[in-house]
């Protein structure tokens, strides 16, 4: 190849690298290599979107001003002519005289029009599929020279490989934005989820509220009765009226704890701190919980003296409660041991206090530990369950040490026993 043939290449090459948009390529292309080859115009055809059996036009260049004004709406049926029979048959096309092929009859009209006598094209292949042709229109009978053809070749290899990327760039916005358009569904329903639970919860907090009232109410009546107020009762009655009583109390700390998990998630609870000490938050826990089971035995271990800290006390010990109540129903024999602790010392380790709930009971498989924290999440949950309980003690615990900067943690080995374990921080 000759000297300027060289540069020109190059400088398309560089365009390939550089130019944004295919159009600005083509154009460069064109407006190098038509002088240099003494075409008189030239232009490049790609495939139809529509109709890929047609071929229209996307850039041109020195088209007759006559024929201008027609040039968007000009299409050719591919394998028809010189242009359409170079991407039907993927190689090159050269016609030397178009006047001297009457095979080429129905060209002659066009090319008086447009004032050309002899064309090359060339087709645009990627990977062995055509996306179009390049075409150059010479005013006068030319025979082609090697030097030509190889520039030409090395024009279009670049060309075909512009409309390759061009291809790709286009596949990649609309992936791009079919996953934008995914990512807007995607948080308008995380939006409306988000509404739905915050309904929920509302609703489980209105519900529980009024439950409570009434319930309130029959438990203040079977007591009166129960105490002989309204009159003595037979044996049988008073059976009947502590039934009730137990059945309503249970149904009580259901809806309590409903009502404290919905306002906790609402975000509606309030710490009130005071003074309170460490182990006798366990006897106030241990007192409400009753004593262990039968065969059973329960201790608590601490270090000698107070283990003083600033702590909404109430819920440490609704928390403690929980704990021990779990370890209690879940242990047939052994014990159940709470072990307080003082954790670190302000230069050593964020001071805390730890209650460490240890039972020797049926223990929770690895791959429940994490479950059991949830709401309504329980191992067992069948109705034909061993174990009575709603699944709600454990995932109001984690939400009462979270609110107290704390945090509750579970080990256990089945039919073992199992450990939690709960934190809360120790401000100066
Ligand atoms: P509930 O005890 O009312 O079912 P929790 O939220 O307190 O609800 O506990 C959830 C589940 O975790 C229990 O149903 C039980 O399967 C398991 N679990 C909790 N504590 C223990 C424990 N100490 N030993 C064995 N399993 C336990």
């Amino acid at each position: 190849m000759r000297q300027r043939e060289l540069e020109i290449a190059s400088e398309i090459a560089q365009a390939f690298l550089t130019a944004m948009r295919p159009l600005e390529v083509y154009r460069l292309a064109l407006a190098r290599v038509t002088p240099l080859v003494d075409a008189s115009f030239s232009s490049v055809f790609l495939r139809d979107r529509a109709d890929p059996s047609l071929l229209k036009l996307v850039c041109a260049q020195n088209w007759p001003q006559s024929s201008a004004r027609f040039l968007s709406q000009l299409r050719i049926r591919v394998g028809r002519g010189p242009t359409g029979r170079a991407v039907a048959e993927n190689r090159p096309v050269e016609v030397q005289d178009v006047f001297a092929d009457p095979a080429l009859r129905e060209w002659w009209d066009p090319a008086r029009e447009l004032g050309f006598t002899s064309l090359i094209s060339l087709p645009l292949a990627m990977d062995g599929e055509v996306s179009g042709a390049l075409s150059f229109y010479f005013v006068d009978a030319h025979t082609f020279e090697d030097h030509e053809r190889t520039l030409l070749s090395l024009v279009t290899r670049q060309l075909a490989a512009t409309v390759e990327r061009a291809h790709l760039i286009e596949k990649l916005q609309t992936a791009n934005a079919e996953l934008s358009r995914q990512k807007e569904e995607l948080e308008y329903r995380v939006r409306e989820a988000e509404l739905a639970k915050r309904l929920k919860t509302e609703f489980l907090a209105n519900i529980s509220h009024e439950l409570r009232t009434p319930l309130t109410s029959i438990l203040g009546y079977t007591f009166l009765l129960d105490a002989g107020h309204v009159g003595e009762l037979t044996t049988e009655q008073q059976t009947a009226v502590r039934k009730i009583d137990r059945a309503a109390t249970v149904l009580l700390r259901l809806i309590n704890d409903l009502l404290d998990l919905s306002q906790l998630t609402l975000g509606r609870t309030a710490l009130a701190e005071q003074e309170e000490e460490a182990v006798a938050l366990v006897r106030r826990a241990a007192d409400i919980v009753g004593p262990p089971p039968g065969g059973v035995e329960f201790r608590v271990e601490c270090p000698e003296g107070a283990i003083p800290l600033r702590v909404d006390g109430e819920k440490v010990a609704k928390v403690l409660e929980n704990l021990l109540s779990n370890a209690f129903k879940f242990t047939a024999k052994g014990e159940v041991v709470v072990t307080v602790r003082r954790l670190g010392t302000p230069e050593h380790g964020a001071p805390a206090v730890e209650w460490a709930v240890r039972d020797t009971g049926i223990g929770i498989r690895p791959e429940d530990q994490q479950a059991i924290f949830d709401e309504f999440r329980q191992v067992d949950g069948s109705s034909t369950r061993l174990y009575g309980g709603t699944g709600l003690g454990l995932a109001l615990s984690r939400r009462l040490a979270d609110l107290l900067g704390g945090e509750i943690r579970v080990s256990s080995e089945p039919a073992v026993g199992s450990t939690f374990t709960f934190r809360v921080p120790l401000r100066a």
